[in-house]
């Protein structure tokens, strides 16, 4: 499809601007040239030292996916299973893989936070429907028993924590399920080099070694794991989706109010509106630095739902023990997921 041809907006979503402009740079004046074809140029990338015109910034922000692409052990005819919130980075990560002629396949996970979910839920059903794309969902409550809120009520540890591993594990098994092999997630460049810090402050050295945008299989039940938006910044993205009229949910996961990640995060922008192009040096420079991640070799199997784990229970299993001995209501007893 040409850059100029905009898919629809759902209501409810964000809306498209027609003013192209990165939030952290100056409006370009009217004589600005495009870096690549030297027509009018919109979009100003001052971490690039470059100028595009709408069409040009598209093949840029392409070929920065299929960079990344390369770098994973992907087959081209094999169907890649992308993790989808309804938000920004999730619907261009599949939007661009489609665009570059990827076979994939939707999944969305209803998380029961009312409003929010509803609406995430509701961003990805249009968006799937205007490209003809495969998608399946699951909820969070059906599976579990639990939804986010009820566990967010029940354990005193932070919920994104709790949330994030009941999404992995969930999301593996969806994709073995599924009949497949790979899953992208929408991470991007902001998200990757926030961690990066985060962890290095914090000298979380087990996390640092596994921090990478493909994470190879270690165990039969476990997909391989790829972040195809890491070379491209959050910025990009808003830009990228406007460009091409992608509407996606603008607001915020109400309960991620002060997680840390968003501390790590604003220092890097920081130091990006000083010194443009320190997020990708700060993170490239790490990546390139440290060998391929190796599949971790000591993975066992949870003797109570089969899924993989250190030792032999998983932490979704404790914690849902913990949970059905918490003063509540009954819930059910297994974590299948239904059948469709
Ligand atoms: S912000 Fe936290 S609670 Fe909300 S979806 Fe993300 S991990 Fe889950
Ligand atoms: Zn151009
Ligand atoms: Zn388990």
């Amino acid at each position: 499809m040409d850059v100029n041809e905009r898919e629809g907006t759902a209501p409810g979503l964000a809306s498209r601007g027609n003013r192209i402009m990165l939030h952290e740079s100056r409006p370009l004046p009217e004589t600005a040239k495009c870096t690549r074809c030297r027509k009018r140029a919109v979009i100003a990338l001052p971490s690039h030292h470059a100028n595009f015109c709408e069409e040009c910034f598209v093949f840029f922000f392409r070929r920065a996916v299929l960079r990344a692409m390369k770098k994973f052990p992907v087959k081209a005819d094999e169907t890649i299973l992308v993790a989808v919130s309804g938000g920004k980075d999730s619907l261009a990560a599949w939007a661009v893989l489609q665009d570059l002629g990827y076979r994939t396949k939707g999944v969305h996970l209803n998380l029961g936070i009312p409003g929010f979910s509803e609406a995430s839920e509701e961003a990805v059903a249009a968006f799937a429907g205007k490209r003809n794309l495969p998608w399946v969902g699951y909820s969070i409550e059906a599976v579990f028993g639990y939804s986010i809120p009820d566990i967010r009520r029940r354990v005193r540890r932070p919920i994104c924590s709790v949330c994030g591993m009941i999404k992995r594990q969930l999301l593996n098994r969806v994709t073995i399920r599924e009949g497949l092999r790979v899953i992208a997630t929408g991470h991007n460049l902001d998200d990757e080099a926030g961690r990066l810090l985060g962890n290095l402050v914090r000298n979380r050295r087990d996390y640092i070694e596994k921090q990478s945008p493909y994470l190879p299989s270690a165990h039969p039940r476990l997909p391989e794991k790829i972040k195809p938006l890491y070379r491209v910044s959050a910025d990009e993205i808003r830009t990228y989706c406007r460009v091409r009229g992608i509407a996606y949910l603008e607001g915020a996961c109400p309960l991620s109010r002060g997680a840390t990640s968003h501390m790590f995060k604003d220092a890097l922008d920081m130091l990006e509106g000083k010194m443009p192009g320190t997020k990708r040096d700060f993170l490239f420079a790490y990546l390139d630095a440290r060998p391929a991640p190796k599949a971790v070799e000591d993975f066992g199997t949870c003797e109570q739902c089969g899924e993989p784990c250190y030792g032999t229970r998983c932490s979704v299993c404790t914690l849902l023990d913990r949970l059905r001995e918490a003063p509540g209501r009954e819930k059910r007893r297994d974590a299948s997921i239904p059948p469709e």
